[in-house]
């Protein structure tokens, strides 16, 4: 049976019309349900369901739920960190594999963190998904799914998106792109809401660059360089750090955004102030801002430790004074082991 997640109004129109004969219209409503109606209480998105569609006819009805699937993911597990708010879900796909994802309130908005892949083959040394393996690629019904599992959670309407759950984007390029354009064109997102993070495949940027899409590109550099990105990141053996920057230049002058660079601290291994100054010097008059995001320990990686805040203070004193912009990550969920597939992969580990 195919899944109504994950295609277009445009594409369920043409599927129910072909399958039971009905006019048009009537999978524009069907799509209504699943993209429109997503708030807890409406009766759609993560809560749909065939008998709940009141305004087709129950015979309708039947034979749509003999055709077609509305969702294919079973949310197993749901976490709450009443402190902030922060919601973590896993969820089983359909033959098996789990992926997290997770729901962040706060003042002015509120984000999820989706994942696009069971598992990863890229083995970041600190990552816990990283030492699951490559499950497999999500569809983006399976993608687009967490997000309206995690809104039919949310009495607040959920605002931006980023793809820095499970999996690489840039290796399961087609689905998220399709998820996004679902996110954007059906449930009405803002592109610029929207944050795709890479560990740094060059041609899935240039590919990216091409589609002069307004979202936010995120690259995860870790380092300022080669030597040493490549014992944190391993797929760094194939690029370089100038490459790498030439791609996300090539980013901003085709889309006019600023690429963000997500730099996880561990103590004594990048975080010194020489590797500061080296960042500094690498990102200097760069249309780019750093994101410091300080390491999330986790049971099942190679152990590192999180940089206390006055080392973290002092790096971010180092970049931002040679003019770079520097964020830092708030740390969310301590409590519910929000770190980056941290929940599946000591739960579930395949
Ligand atoms: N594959 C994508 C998305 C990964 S998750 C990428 O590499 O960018 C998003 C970010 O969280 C990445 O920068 C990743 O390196 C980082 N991350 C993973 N595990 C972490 C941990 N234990 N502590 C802090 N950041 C982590």
């Amino acid at each position: 049976m195919i899944a109504l997640i994950g295609q277009t109004t445009q594409e369920i129109r043409s599927l129910v019309a072909e399958a039971v004969g009905v006019p048009d219209y009537r999978g524009s409503q069907v799509a209504e349900w699943i993209y429109r109606r997503t708030m807890p209480g409406e009766g759609g998105g993560a809560n749909a369901s065939f008998d709940t569609m009141t305004d087709l006819p129950l015979v309708l009805r039947n034979q749509l739920a003999e055709h077609f699937l509305l969702h294919t993911l079973t949310q197993s597990t749901t976490l709450k960190d009443e402190r902030d708010g922060t919601v973590k879900i896993a969820t089983a796909l359909p033959d098996g594999p789990h992926v997290e994802a997770v729901l962040m309130p706060d003042d002015k908005r509120v984000s999820t963190c989706l994942s696009c892949q069971a598992g990863c083959p890229m083995v970041c040394v600190f990552c816990a998904t990283g030492t699951q393996g490559l499950g497999r690629n999500l569809t983006a019904g399976e993608i687009v799914e967490q997000f309206l599992l995690l809104q039919a959670q949310s009495e607040r309407r959920i605002t931006h998106v980023v793809y820095m759950g499970m999996g690489e984007p840039m290796l399961n390029y087609d689905n998220v792109l399709s998820s996004i354009r679902i996110l954007t064109g059906e449930i009405g997102l803002s592109m610029r809401h929207i944050t795709v993070s890479t560990v740094g495949i060059l041609p899935g940027i240039e590919r990216l660059a091409e589609e002069k899409l307004q979202l936010t590109l995120a690259v995860s550099l870790h380092a300022p360089s080669d030597e040493l990105r490549a014992r944190i990141v391993p797929v760094h053996r194939t690029y370089t750090i100038r490459r790498l920057l030439d791609a996300c230049r090539a980013y901003f002058d085709k889309t006019g955004r600023r690429v963000t660079f997500e730099y996880v601290l561990l103590a004594g291994v990048n975080d010194r102030p020489e590797d500061a100054r080296e960042v500094a010097a690498i990102l200097k008059g760069f249309p780019a801002a750093l994101n410091l995001i300080p390491y999330n320990p986790t049971s099942v990686a190679e152990r590192f430790e999180r940089p206390d805040n006055a080392r973290v203070a002092d790096f971010r004193r180092i970049v931002e004074a040679s003019g770079v912009t520097v964020t830092q990550r708030k740390e969310r969920g301590r409590q519910i082991a929000a770190a980056c597939g941290q929940l599946v992969t000591e739960l579930y580990k395949p």
